[in-house]
């Protein structure tokens, strides 16, 4: 396995795999790999010929008060990480190699951006979709691989790959959890014993909405209204939202459509987690 700091070695090196004739996936990440990111970095291994991952903590997704400066970064543990699932290379750049000068062009997301995640985090995604943008002009990739986690930020690039004609094929992969329910994430460190175990209730009521949904006599609306009774009355969960939406726009419909999805956002302790669940079928992904 390879890696490399700068945009200019990274792009030396994947040109060689693209002129080798190799099909390219990218997995970007910020880094404190845990087995999510591992299966994203495995299913680029299985579709494509070359794997890019990408390791980089972006300043623009974080606002002032967010966790920018305590985020995780177990660096070597991360490289052992991705060389075991097998990526051909790893690129992680400084914050002055991605931003060195103060720019002038930034991407801004619509509608899609302000709802859900940007209700709290409004600046959030447009920071998102600049830096993927950039990480896809610089590791030129035929594939990326997202996690169906960050149902939000999945859809988003999508959007950022329809509306800009951007030729990369967006792959999204089923969430992957601990043995509990509870849904991987980099900021599960955060959480104490006793928060985890207050965090157990969000994958639950994921699961009872999923349940319900599935039963004929129960209405879009009563799931949605009963996912947010549900995560309201749990002792230490503090919630943000809880909705059954559309996939696609995330907009609350009340007909059934082919695919639904519940998201949530809640804070435990000082901990924001995010989780979601497709109501229609038993496994998440595309
Ligand atoms: P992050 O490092 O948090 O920016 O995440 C990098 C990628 O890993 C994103 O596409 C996430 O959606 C994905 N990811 C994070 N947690 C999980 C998980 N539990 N299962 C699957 N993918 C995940």
């Amino acid at each position: 396995m390879q890696t490399a700091t700068t945009i200019a070695e990274t792009r030396r090196i994947v040109r060689d795999a693209r002129v080798a004739g190799k099909i390219v996936g990218c997995v970007p990440t910020m880094g404190a790999l845990h087995a999510g990111h591992v299966s994203l970095i495995e299913a680029a291994r299985r579709e494509c010929d070359f794997v890019v991952v990408t390791i980089f903590v972006n300043p623009t997704q974080f606002a002032p008060h967010e966790d920018l400066e305590k985020y995780p970064r177990p660096f070597k543990n991360d490289l052992e990480k991705c060389e075991a699932a097998g990526a051909d290379l790893v690129f992680h750049p400084s914050v002055d190699e991605m931003y060195p000068v103060e720019r002038q062009v930034n991407l801004h997301v619509g509608d899609l951006a302000s709802r859900w995640e940007g209700t709290s985090r409004p600046d959030h995604f447009d920071g998102v979709a600049t830096v993927v943008l950039k990480l896809f002009n610089i590791t030129l990739p035929d594939k990326a691989f997202f996690g169906a986690k960050d149902f939000q930020q999945q859809a988003i690039i999508r959007c950022l790959c329809r509306d800009l004609d951007v030729p990369v094929e967006i792959v999204t992969c089923p969430t992957v959890r601990e043995e509990s329910g509870l849904a991987m994430s980099s900021r599960n460190v955060y959480l104490s014993d006793t928060e985890r175990e207050t965090a157990l209730a969000i994958s639950r009521a994921l699961t009872n909405a999923r349940d319900r949904f599935q039963n004929p006599q129960s209405t879009v609306a009563e799931v949605r209204q009963q996912l947010r009774q549900d995560l309201e009355a749990v002792d230490g969960l503090e919630l943000d939202y809880a909705t059954v939406v559309e996939p696609v726009e995330l907009t609350e419909s009340d007909d059934e459509q082919p695919e639904m999805v519940a998201l949530v956002a809640a804070r435990v302790g000082k901990t924001r987690l995010i989780d979601n669940m497709l109501l229609h079928s038993s496994e998440q992904g595309s």
